[in-house]
């Protein structure tokens, strides 16, 4: 890549969450206006209450050192400590944090966890580091934000290219730093090391009991759906199994190199065996199609379940499925929900449907704290109960107040935050 075309791709993404930002608070202000807040509660909530940058040296495996940039945001604590993941991507930005830290607190709120919510991120491409260049960074970066976050502060977990492994480093070097054991510093961890049943697989469960939901509520079977994910990772490979565990026929996934299509239904067993650690299993094929394609395709469910800008008012009119279930973060713009909504098409918000991920997160902190740990099955049937009861909330209020269901769960998420800034006597 040419530096000319490197800053190009660099301010695309700069601009694209700058938009991200800004749609996320001209949600926020339509929210609080709709529950009848003033300004003054809007300017509290419109960006994080602290945001710190750091600057990582890594010794690489050549000799050399690198200097990496990271960030954690932490967005409103007047709930509980603040809760979110951190992303090792070369895309990552301050802005892109900020905007996750808010989506974080919105989901927290909508399914009424004791927190507040925080993001993280380094700027780095994790596919091109060795295992130990890793753990330097994911170590370097504990030392870096080590004054900020703790178990009753600020507590981080995976994201987009960070896993069980990177968490375990995490924790440890935390626990060094402290010179206790702190399992309750991160959450996300194997099992051996304080991690929960059911953590791995949690944010696609909660996704498949959105899609069950909506899928009932707009009366389609969910037995021979057809289905199409966007991204094969962490959300969208476990949710690709449960859909077709379920009946449905899941026709497309895609990674970050293309897409898979069979109209008859693929072979979700097979692909999961091959996919990478980073969620890649179509370069192994030929007969490909790109994820723009894949996201126009004939479909009754349509989960986007990779990356944030997806579906813009430049597709939206394409889009041809029934539901659109949001498990990744951001995928569809402001102009392409209105677009859908008027469409008559059933958007279940990211910060509803993949709030799946940080209920069991919060799970697992619990147990941490408690040092008694819960089965696999008591983990599902609460996190069943936690899904279902914040879907009927945000259905019930988008229904009555008749508002599609982003302002409906933004108007949820909002209002515990509002409160508990009330009673402080912040705002
Ligand atoms: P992951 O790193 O495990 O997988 C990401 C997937 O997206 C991979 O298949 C990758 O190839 C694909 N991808 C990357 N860039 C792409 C592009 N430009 N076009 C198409 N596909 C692309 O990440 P994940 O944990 O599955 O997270 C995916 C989304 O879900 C993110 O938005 C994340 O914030 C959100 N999310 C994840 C969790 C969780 O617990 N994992 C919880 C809540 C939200």
């Amino acid at each position: 890549m040419t530096a000319q075309n490197k800053t190009d791709q660099n301010s695309d993404n700069n601009h694209n969450n700058d938009n991200v930002l800004q749609s996320t608070q001209s949600v926020i202000a339509d929210a609080l206006d709709k529950l009848g807040y003033s300004s003054e509660v809007f300017e509290l909530l419109k960006e994080p209450i602290r945001m710190l940058t750091v600057r990582i040296p890594v010794k690489m495996d050549d000799g050399s050192t690198k200097i990496f940039t990271g960030y954690r945001a932490q967005h409103n604590d007047a709930v509980g400590p603040t809760k979110g993941g951190v992303r090792f991507h070369p895309n990552v930005s301050e802005t892109e944090v900020k905007a996750l830290s808010i989506w974080m607190s919105l989901k927290a709120g909508i399914v009424d966890l004791p927190y507040g919510g925080g993001k993280g991120g380094i700027i780095c491409d994790p596919r091109t580091m060795s295992f130990r260049e890793l753990e330097r960074l994911s170590r370097g970066y504990v030392r870096a934000i080590s004054q900020l976050v703790g178990p009753t502060k600020d507590i981080p977990a995976p994201d987009v290219f960070t896993n069980s492994q990177i968490m375990a480093w995490m924790m440890d070097e935390y626990s060094r730093i402290r010179e206790f054991d702190s399992p309750g510093f991160i959450t996300g961890k194997p099992l051996v090391l304080g991690g929960s049943h059911g953590r791995e697989t949690a944010t696609a469960k909660g996704v498949t009991i959105c899609i069950r939901e909506a899928a009932a509520k707009k009366g389609i079977q969910l037995e021979g759906a057809r289905v199409v994910v966007q991204g094969f990772g962490n959300a969208g490979s476990f949710l690709a199994k449960f859909m077709h565990d379920a009946g449905a026929k899941v026709i497309a996934i895609s990674d970050a190199y293309g897409g898979l299509h069979d109209p008859e239904g693929l072979d979700i067993d097979y692909l999961l065996e091959r996919r990478d650690s980073f969620g890649t299993v179509t370069k192994l094929f030929k007969d490909t199609i790109t994820n723009q394609e894949l996201l126009e395709l004939d479909c009754d469910i349509l989960v986007p379940a990779a990356i944030e800008n997806q579906i813009t008012e430049k597709n939206a009119n394409q889009i041809k499925a029934s539901i659109v279930v949001e498990a990744a973060n951001g995928p569809t713009t402001l102009e392409a929900t209105r677009i859908l909504s008027e469409r008559g098409i059933l958007l279940v918000p990211d910060v509803l449907a993949s709030a799946g991920g940080v209920t069991v997160s919060y799970f697992e902190w619990v147990q941490n704290n408690q040092g008694y740990y819960w089965t696999e099955e008591e983990v599902e049937e609460k996190l069943e109960k936690v899904m279902v009861k914040s879907f009927e909330t945000v259905y019930t209020t988008a229904m009555n107040r008749k508002v599609n269901m982003r302002l409906a769960a933004y108007m949820v998420g909002v209002r515990k935050m509002a409160e508990a800034s009330r009673f402080r006597g912040w705002i």
